[in-house]
């Protein structure tokens, strides 16, 4: 796995992990469908370039993206998180 951003990586696996707890109170905004997470660490083989072929049946670790401020690393997601 070379090239692999080790952190991101692990991120993507605690994710996993906490996807069945609440997101955090203080997320606004709206998934825009960018992509973005679907590429971090590796790319989902569920992405096809333009985006989740699975989208209504995504899995929590998806479709709660970000969670929480810390999971959210990816530039101009369409979420964000106030204090
Ligand atoms: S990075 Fe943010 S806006 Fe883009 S697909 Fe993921 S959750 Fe949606």
């Amino acid at each position: 796995m070379a090239g692999v951003d080790a952190r991101a990586l692990g991120l993507k696996i605690q994710r996993t992990f906490t996807s069945l707890l609440p997101v955090d109170e203080g997320r606004k905004g709206s998934c825009r469908r960018c992509g973005q997470c679907c590429k971090l660490a590796f790319d989902c083989p569920f992405y096809d370039g333009k985006g989740c072929v699975v989208y209504s049946l995504r899995p929590p670790q998806c479709r709660k993206y970000p969670r929480t401020k810390e999971e959210s690393i990816v530039q101009d997601c369409g979420f964000i998180f106030g204090d």
